[in-house]
């Protein structure tokens, strides 16, 4: 497991570096820069340097990864999206779960009561589009070999995925680094370094929704947050739509969408001035803060309502919440939606012990357990995008501080413990050896029109790779780079 990269020198480092760097800005594999403090002193070359961009955080080598527990995840992404679609459809499910969080989680009532004004109001357009990202860490048990490692999921992400362009391109700078340099061992070929079609298939299910929409003068939206650096990572989305399927793509603000859209009077299709919008794709409006003012609340009710398919549709967006993840993982559960045994025992290995912070027995086990003893858990609430979570003495404080009401806003999770590696993290332009693990995530494309599956396949893969010493795995958050695989 160790022998698939040779030990480099400091010089043959630079030598890599050099050639990285140029491969990430003229291939696009770039993010922008974080904002210059702003002073009074904040001059114009300041403000210029924030205008251009700089390599996006990547790992010079790729990591190792079981080849089983890869082909694993691969595997059961269909299962997943099916899973998601199914869940969306089981009003009961939904109301219990969403109702429990309603009066300890401002965010998700919110959400939730927005779906039911929707739903009220007659489903206007019956397709959803799901383009979801499966997360998994490898679990190593104490004397086990590298290779059976298997799949544990972290989480799975039904709104806003991102990096599915940026890691393709990360894959194709190792295949090339290896290619001029022969850096991996040359007992690495290019089959064990997969690329990920993930750069296209984005953009791909988002064709086939346009065109199950059917209207060829209308265009694409990305929903986006204002000043987004990872901008790049969206662009390639745009570029492929229309460059392989001719199909044009605007981006607009949760803010714009409210102060530029109307719906058609007759059939409610969703209009931006005088531009019909076939497909509304949020790479925003996951978070509390994409929704600073009621303003962007309109503009997400507007899209709503309208005739456009939504990636994802609200119900899909509530699906990918933590406490769903951990209702699934209840006896029984998981099993009430996929009926297959096989199937449902192939999903049911990639879970990891998930517990409840209810007043029921489990969740009064639960804390009393975590009270006791909380280095091998982490405490999640229902929030996306990184550096939410809570992790070992700082479970039991903030238990201790929580009323058994405002508890039920959290689960907690079974701490995952990965091999440790080594690597070379590129950042703004610097190198960092570290020792880090990884994670993996696999995309899926998901369309439904309402009364049958249009599509339902795998869209690629990431890797994000971090220092050990980090407890969250943000890239964007600033926690981790991106990486490719060594299948082994
Ligand atoms: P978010 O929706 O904010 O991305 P995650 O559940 O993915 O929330 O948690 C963020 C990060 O925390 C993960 O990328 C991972 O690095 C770490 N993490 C989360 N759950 C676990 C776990 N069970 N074991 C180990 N690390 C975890
Ligand atoms: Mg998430
Ligand atoms: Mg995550």
């Amino acid at each position: 497991m160790t022998d698939w990269a040779p030990t480099t020198s400091e010089e043959q480092l630079l030598i890599l570096k050099d050639a990285a760097l140029d491969f990430a800005l003229s291939h696009g594999l770039v993010v922008r820069p974080p904002p210059p403090p702003v002073t009074a002193a904040t001059s114009i070359s300041n403000i210029q340097e924030a205008e251009g961009v700089i390599n996006a955080p990547v790992s010079l080598f790729p990591s190792p990864f079981p080849k089983a527990a890869f082909d694993n995840a691969v595997k059961i992404q269909p299962l997943f999206n099916q899973l998601v679609h199914d869940i969306s459809e089981d009003d009961e499910f939904l109301k219990e779960i969403m109702e429990s969080l309603s009066t300890v989680d401002d965010f998700v009532s919110r959400l939730y009561n927005l779906y039911i004004t929707v739903k009220k109001r007659g489903i206007t357009q019956p397709a959803s589009l799901g383009i979801h990202r499966s997360d998994y860490i490898i679990n190593l048990n104490p004397g086990q070999d590298f290779s059976d490692a298997k799949i544990k999921q972290v989480e799975l992400n039904t709104i806003s995925v991102s990096f599915g362009s940026l890691s393709s391109l990360t894959g194709d700078l190792h295949r090339y680094l290896h290619a001029t340099t022969g850096y991996l061992t040359d007992k690495v070929d290019n089959s064990m370094l997969p690329s990920s079609d993930s750069i296209s298939s984005i953009a791909s299910g988002l064709a086939s929704a346009h065109e199950l929409y059917g209207s060829k003068t209308a265009k694409v939206m990305m929903v986006v947050q204002p000043g987004e650096r990872n901008a790049f990572d969206q662009r390639w989305i745009e570029y492929n739509l229309l460059k392989n399927h001719g199909v044009v793509m605007i981006r607009r603000t949760l803010a714009e969408i409210a102060e530029q859209g109307s719906l058609h009077p007759e059939t409610s299709a969703l209009y931006m001035g005088d531009q019909e919008v076939s497909v509304v794709y949020y790479r925003s409006a996951y978070a509390t803060t994409d929704y600073p003012t009621e303003k962007e609340w309109e503009g997400r009710m507007l899209a709503e309502k309208s005739l456009a398919i939504k990636c994802p549709t609200i119900a899909y967006q509530l699906v990918g919440v933590k406490k769903v993840q951990q209702v699934l993982a209840a006896p029984g559960q998981l099993e009430r939606f996929v009926k297959d045994p096989a199937d449902a025992a192939l999903l049911r290995a990639s879970f990891t012990g998930l517990y409840p912070l209810d007043s029921s027995p489990e969740g009064i086990t639960a804390y009393e357990a975590a009270l006791a003893n909380s280095d091998e858990l982490v405490m999640k609430p229902q929030r996306e995008g990184g550096g939410n979570n809570i992790y070992g003495k700082d479970i039991q404080k903030v238990l201790k501080e929580l009323t058994p009401e405002q508890r039920n806003a959290y689960i907690l999770m079974d701490i995952i413990r990965p091999p440790i590696t080594k690597n070379v993290l590129l950042r703004k332009g610097q190198l960092l050896r570290a020792d880090v693990v990884s994670e993996l995530g696999i995309y899926g494309i998901y369309l439904h029109d309402g009364k049958k599956v249009v599509r339902n396949d795998n869209g690629g893969h990431l890797l994000r790779t971090k220092g050990v010493e980090s407890n969250e795995g943000g890239v964007a958050a600033g926690f981790a780079v991106i990486d490719s695989v060594v299948l082994l």
